[in-house]
């Protein structure tokens, strides 16, 4: 296993270890979901606009495909790695058996600074890489979607370019993509939207309001920005966000659409926008809030900085963004913890209805979206906590053991082949 070993990889397989351990888990199964199903590392010949061409590094991993096809993002980052791609994919396993969705896990990455590639070089790269893990994928085989570095236009790129293997349109290939080819109503904001939905959820178990809430997010991507505006619509108030550069903190709360407007359609830097003081992502994990959302990248909070968090409720937003000793602080601190399987699955909840809608083309309205996306994760929240309580154990445990005990019906159902 050691062309997995990174700290990512570790700290997903040290979770997974912890569960199987306190629900007995056999050890054959045991060994098998330890490491992924399949692997695919792939090289990425690009050529860039002054003509020389670049090789990049891509990844596609599939952790298990027991329940269904699996499903998971596609990850453009310079620190992208084989370890990263496969313990995303491990927890994209656990994610959709907690959401009770018909999938397995999957998750795919290329080693890459997608901001430093031009328009045209990036839907080059897309292609190619969608090329070389074309064995792989399909709607009934593995289903990529958008994650860090990645949207819905380079779905739509991997889209066309299944599509021009096979000779037809396949929009069930792919999810969040578009409305245009298939793409869904809510998809964009679907991940943000959960872990609202649930953090909702939490606010009223620990008989907390909403509207005396401070909110603290970290990461101002699709996932960031989404929790944000909808905490505010929800009447919280949102006091820092941040990107790779730092954060803006405005203890007054931030004027989370006006942001977004300055940010998105007039172009500036958060720190442009001048609408909070300007601090540090260190300095942010750190603020007294009611709840923080890291919604940025793994391991950013440690045992270096978990004692200083000061929050009430920690909605992860990202995956893996907590260690294990980190953990541990935060549950001795009596902070309430939403777990990633379970926060952030409004994206691959929505991304089912996706899938759903274009197999039967037949496409469903916002509200529909909505009440479906809100029915299946606070369900989950409440089968979490019920579970947890009975259990004895932590949110992040219950949701675990809960996802690997269905995970291992359907490998014990279905038989080791041969
Ligand atoms: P994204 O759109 O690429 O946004 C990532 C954000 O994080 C950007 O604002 C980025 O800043 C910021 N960031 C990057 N490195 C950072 C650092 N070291 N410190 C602070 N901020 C940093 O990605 P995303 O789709 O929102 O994904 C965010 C997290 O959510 C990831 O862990 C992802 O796996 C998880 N997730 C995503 C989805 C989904 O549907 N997209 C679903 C489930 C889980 P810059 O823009 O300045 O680089």
């Amino acid at each position: 296993m050691n062309e997995f070993d990174t700290p990512t990889f570790r700290l997903a397989v040290s979770q997974f270890d912890q569960a199987a351990e306190a629900m007995h888990l056999d050890h054959n199964l045991r060994e098998r979901l330890k490491q992924p199903q399949r692997s695919l590392v792939v090289s990425i010949p690009v050529r860039m606009d002054d003509d020389h061409v670049e090789v990049f590094t891509g990844y596609r991993v599939q952790h298990d495909s027991s329940r269904g096809p699996s499903k998971g993002g596609v990850r453009y980052h310079p620190n992208v790695n084989l370890g990263e791609v496969a313990a995303l994919a491990m927890w994209m396993t656990w994610k959709c058996a907690v959401a009770g969705l018909p999938y397995g896990g999957a998750k795919g990455g290329v080693a890459v600074a997608p901001k430093q590639l031009s328009h045209a070089e990036l839907q080059r790269l897309t292609r190619r890489y969608a090329a070389e893990i074309f064995p792989l994928i399909g709607p009934d085989k593995d289903v990529p979607a958008p994650d860090v570095g990645t949207d819905a236009q380079v779905m739509a790129w991997m889209m066309d370019t299944y599509s021009q293997q096979v000779g037809y349109a396949v929009p069930g290939v792919v999810t969040g993509k578009p409305l245009s080819i298939g793409g869904s109503l809510g998809r964009e904001e679907a991940t943000g939207r959960g872990v609202v939905y649930v953090t909702l959820e939490a606010l009223q178990h620990l008989q907390l309001s909403i509207d005396r809430a401070t909110v603290v997010v970290q990461g101002f991507g699709n996932v960031g920005m989404h929790t944000a505006l909808i905490m505010e619509q929800e009447g919280a108030r949102v006091v820092a966000v941040s990107d790779v550069t730092g954060g803006l903190y405005n203890e007054k709360g931030l004027n989370i659409r006006e942001l977004l407007e300055r940010y998105k359609t007039k172009g500036q830097t958060l720190k442009d926008t001048k609408m909070g003081d300007w601090i540090t992502n260190e300095e942010l994990l750190r603020l007294p809030c009611t709840v923080l959302v890291p919604a940025a990248l793994s391991e950013q909070i440690t045992v270096h900085n978990a004692a200083a968090i000061r929050c009430r409720i920690l909605a992860e937003g990202a995956n893996g963004p907590t260690t294990l000793e980190a953990d541990r602080i935060l549950e001795d601190n009596g902070v309430f913890i939403i777990p990633d399987i379970l926060a952030n699955s409004g994206g691959v909840i929505v991304s089912y209805f996706e899938w759903v809608q274009d197999l039967q083309r037949f496409f469903w309205n916002e509200a529909d979206i909505r009440n479906r996306l809100h029915d299946i994760i606070t369900s989950a929240f409440h089968q979490t906590k019920l579970f947890a309580t009975e259990k004895r154990v932590s949110m992040r445990m219950a949701a675990l053991m809960n996802g690997i005990d269905k995970v291992a019906q359907a490998h014990l159902q279905r038989g080791l082949y041969p």
